[in-house]
């Protein structure tokens, strides 16, 4: 019997039905259509991947099935690795062409894109993948790449006719299979804390942000419990595509064209670039999950000291804005930009601990985890550059500066919340009458502090510059630069460099 040709839509990070090429490319291909999903098992069983991911993902898919359905189209949604789901796929219909776009991701998706493009060529059918966040596939340098991502940023969104996307007759045997009731109830079961996956979730927060939040954006960016209401929000939806930066990009010009608060909404769209920018560069550069960007700095000594790392995932340091911090991002998936710093530069100079396994325990932390973010984040502020002014942030001095009544701590450490500011920021200083009239036994209720601050991150600091200052770390300097940074940037870093060594490359705080 002639099986019927169809195309294939499949989702990857871009869980959402507007501004998306390859939904558009199939509904201009005339074809029926079904638009696929695969919960990949090896990805899910990834250390970077948590159950919070999954959850994410799955009320994003819940939300576009239903909308897909209304205009007649079907999402089916596997619990397999792709090429496998390609070949069930193929038992029932032809497959004529597969529609996606591109992914920035861990070294195991971009395996398995060359999996794909494999099984394609060997099976005759065409695989288009379109660009969504200004990244160039496999470029190794930066020239003109700012005007590309202007282009693609400024760029018509994506329109199409959804009824264009009808399905074909699914037999019963394949629905089966797709059969999501199947997934993990875990999956299934709304957290209360975290914020829910789906694209009109993804525009409420954009709304809100607009409306009423981004009036305090760049006043609150840093302070860790007031920048939850002030920040956008939107990392989430973005990572998983819930919502194009197109899309936000856009929105954002049309506030600042409709009168917007301009110094606040400038400082918010800048970061839109930056997230380009850091996506670029693990796609230029996929080895940086692995190992250190500049090679003189992959084997600076740092160890797996058990009792410093248990201390760390356990969120019992004894700095309080260190445990705040942790626990806050165990609870709800996000920490603002300055908190996520200063826990890898904590973990990484202060603890000393292996920077690998620190951005695996982040990673499956944070709701947002964005692979291209993630590990050029961690790059930088593991020191592992060999170029960035580096900031070692004194977790104390976070806590009187950003969290000054302790609102932060108080309510995300229990045991401190009858211990009010300032002996909160610094509980090891309470003497004993102190710990009698607060109800709070140092060593008992709440740890002591893991190790002294000021007296390791010296240490540390001192054992890393020696390194850093040395021929083969500099040697590596101007391909990096020619790699990924921007050429502004490279001058910048090109005059820093000739200045002398030393402490002009740190920044405290
Ligand atoms: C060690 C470390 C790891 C990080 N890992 C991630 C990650 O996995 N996923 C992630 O989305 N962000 C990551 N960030 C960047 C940043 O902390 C978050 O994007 C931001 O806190 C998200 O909150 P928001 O959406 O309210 O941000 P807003 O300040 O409202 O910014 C809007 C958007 O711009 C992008 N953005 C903001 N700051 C940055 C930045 N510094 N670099 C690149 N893009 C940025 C994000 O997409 C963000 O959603 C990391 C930062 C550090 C220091």
């Amino acid at each position: 019997m002639q099986q019927t040709a169809i195309n294939v839509v499949w989702l990857k990070r871009d869980l959402r039905w507007r501004d998306h090429a390859p939904l558009a490319a199939a509904a201009a291909a005339g074809l029926p259509v079904l638009v696929v999903y695969c919960f990949e098992p090896a990805l899910l069983q990834h250390p970077d991947y948590t159950t919070r991911h999954w959850r994410f993902v799955y009320e994003s898919l819940r939300e576009l099935r239903v909308t897909l359905q209304q205009h007649g189209a079907e999402l089916l949604v596997f619990q397999e690795e792709v090429v496998p789901v390609l070949n069930t796929l193929q038992q029932h219909f032809q497959l004529k062409n597969i529609f996606s776009h591109l992914e920035v991701g861990l070294e195991l998706t971009f395996k398995r894109d060359k999996a794909v493009k494999q099984w394609c060529r060997a099976n005759a059918v065409a695989w288009q993948e379109f660009g969504q966040d200004g990244v160039i596939r496999g470029q190794k340098h930066r020239r003109g790449w700012q005007a590309g991502l202007e282009n693609h940023l400024q760029g018509p969104l994506i329109h199409y006719d959804p009824k264009r996307l009808q399905a074909p007759a699914i037999p019963a045997g394949l629905r089966s299979v797709a059969d999501d009731s199947a997934l993990p109830a875990v999956w299934r079961t709304p957290a209360a804390n975290f914020q829910p996956g789906g694209e009109s979730y993804a525009w409420r927060y954009l709304q809100s942000f607009f409306q009423e939040r981004s009036r305090q954006y760049s006043k609150q960016l840093s302070k860790p419990a007031l920048s939850r209401h002030s920040c956008s929000r939107l990392s989430p939806y973005l990572a998983y595509g819930n919502l194009s930066v197109r899309q936000v990009y856009q929105a954002t010009l049309a506030q600042l064209q409709a009168g917007g608060d301009g110094f606040n909404l400038k400082n918010f769209k800048s970061r839109l670039y930056w997230r380009s920018h850091f996506l670029q560069k693990l796609e230029s550069g996929h080895y940086l999950e692995h190992r250190a960007i500049n090679p003189g700095l992959e084997n600076l000594g740092r160890t797996q000291d058990e009792i410093r790392w248990q201390a760390f995932v356990q969120a019992r340091t004894g700095y309080p804005m260190i445990d705040a911090s942790l626990r806050c991002l165990a609870a709800t998936g996000w920490v603002n930009f300055r908190m996520r710093a200063m826990l890898v530069s904590f973990a990484t100079f202060t603890l000393w601990l292996d920077w690998k396994p620190v951005a695996q325990h982040l990673a499956g932390l944070f709701l947002d985890f964005e692979p291209g973010i993630h590990y050029a984040q961690i790059q930088m502020q593991a020191g592992l550059t060999g170029y960035n002014t580096l900031r070692v942030y004194n977790p104390n001095t976070q806590a009187e500066k950003h969290d000054p009544m302790g609102e932060f701590i108080h309510r995300w450490l229990p045991e401190l919340r009858t211990v009010p500011a300032p002996w909160c920021h610094r509980p090891w200083q309470m003497t004993a009458i102190d710990e009698v009239f607060y109800q709070c036994a140092i060593g008992q209720d709440y740890p002591h502090p893991i190790v002294d601050f000021e007296q390791e991150t010296r240490r540390h600091k001192d054992r890393y510059w020696a390194i850093r200052q040395s021929p083969e770390v500099r040697a590596a300097l101007p391909e990096l630069w020619r790699q990924f940074c921007m050429p502004g940037d490279v001058k910048k870093y090109q005059r820093e460099e000739g200045r002398s060594a030393g402490e002009a490359a740190w920044s405290g705080g």
